[in-house]
């Protein structure tokens, strides 16, 4: 018996024109983790992708760890093992008698539902579902059919080629092809937010290159590494990222030694706001990402933000902005950073914090206070420290 994935797709299928571009990013994406894995053969037809296992031994062709990457390409609705009929009742039979024990373990209750796309098969869809279930109840007698609420739905699709037979869809990753809406910035600390705000920038198509600021030795080489481990589960998803580093010692000392403590922390966050402009512009990226969020700490009032924003020259996309903490921490759960985000490694921002932080700060007052500062040299000095590491999900291979 043969079994393959099929992979389905979401909202692309609704772009119209340009649906033909966002396949061949999908397909090569799937292509891509295939060849990190093993033996697959991919391939398109019905807005379905199929991955064929090309051995049936699963250390050349393992089904399971390709399932688990299918689930992590954004485009897809669904992702589904199935097994290979051929388009005739008696195999369809023969095979979900063979298939599906296993895959109805541990359920009691099943709906059996059939789809034709080939409007020739001699059986309608609701005689092949009634077929399908009578062969389940007679391997299995204890378990029940159910319409709704069954614990598991068994689909029986019957396409141009084959007949396919699967019990249990999983959700994909959702969102949009990575790579399909622009380029963008991702301000990446070593916190819980940031990542998720990659991830859900990423997840709407935007490819990512990642900025970390440090302070050494304010901040530790640890500190740096815990970013890169970050930036390496980003990359489950988005392939490879490029790590930029830029350091903030000078301007940080610079910071304690001219400035109101209060401000500390806005001045800060805009020396960062400019630099991630700079290297945005160097790199192509349109937009900047961070991981803010209204109001959690000081620097993240309305009034913060307006401050910090004014020194960006380019849109700052936010997208944890109206979630809670604990909306956040889901997240960074299910893309496995959390464990990662909470060790205990200092970030530059929190070097020289204020103890009195400004949350109402009016811009006049902020770049007042900055007036001590030759901030173009500084600026310019720090530019000069930027380094860039190339992160990738599979290290032997290029992409
Ligand atoms: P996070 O969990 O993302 O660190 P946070 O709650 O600690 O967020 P802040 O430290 O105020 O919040 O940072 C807000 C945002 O600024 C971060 O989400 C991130 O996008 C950016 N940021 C903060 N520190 C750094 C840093 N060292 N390097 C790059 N970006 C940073
Ligand atoms: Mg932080």
């Amino acid at each position: 018996m043969k079994e393959v994935i099929l992979c389905k797709y979401g909202e692309i299928i609704l772009k119209g024109a340009n649906k033909g571009s966002f396949e061949t990013i999908l397909m090569k994406e799937l292509r891509r983790r295939a060849k990190a894995i093993g033996k697959f053969t991919v391939r398109l037809a019905q807005s379905t992708v199929y991955i064929e296992p090309e051995s049936d031994d699963p250390f050349e062709s393992d089904i399971d760890a390709m399932y688990e990457q299918a689930k992590k390409v954004f485009g897809f609705v669904g992702v589904t093992k199935a097994a290979v009929a051929e388009k005739d009742m008696d195999d369809i039979r023969r095979v979900a008698g063979e298939y599906l024990p296993e895959k109805l373990s541990g359920v009691k209750t099943f709906r059996c539902e059939a789809k034709r796309s080939d409007k020739k098969f001699p059986l309608k869809s609701p005689e092949i579902a009634a077929e399908i279930g009578g062969v389940i109840l007679s391997k299995m007698p204890h378990l029940r059919a159910k319409m709704n609420g069954a614990d598991i739905t068994v689909r029986i699709e019957i396409r141009d080629h084959a007949a396919y037979i699967h019990a249990g869809q999983d959700s994909g990753a959702g969102g949009i092809p990575y790579g399909c809406g622009g380029k963008g910035l991702l301000l990446l600390s070593g916190g819980i937010d940031s990542p998720v705000a990659g991830f859900m920038m990423a997840k709407r198509g935007l490819k990512i290159d990642a900025l970390y600021f440090e302070s050494i030795p304010y901040t530790s080489e640890r500190a740096r590494e815990k970013v890169f481990t970050l930036a390496k589960k980003l990359t489950e998803y988005t392939g490879h990222i490029r790590v930029h580093v830029i350091s903030l010692t000078k301007i940080q000392e610079a910071i304690r030694d001219n400035c109101e403590e209060d401000y500390f922390t806005l001045i800060l966050r805009r020396f960062m706001m400019q630099l991630a402009s700079m290297t945005a512009e160097h790199i192509g990226a349109p937009v900047l990402i961070t991981g803010e969020s209204l109001g959690q700490v000081a620097s993240q009032t309305t009034a913060a933000i307006c401050s910090t924003e004014a020194a960006a020259d380019r849109p700052v996309f936010r997208p944890c902005i109206g979630l809670d903490k604990e909306e956040i921490i889901r997240i960074s759960r299910m893309i496995d950073t959390y464990d990662t985000s909470i060790e205990p490694y200092e970030d530059c921002c929190t070097v020289f914090t204020p103890r009195h932080p400004r949350t109402q700060p009016q811009l006049e007052k902020v770049i007042a206070a900055e007036e001590g500062l030759d901030r173009d040299a500084l600026i310019a000095e720090a530019f000069e420290t930027k380094f860039t590491v190339t992160v990738r999900q599979f290290e032997d291979l290029e992409f």
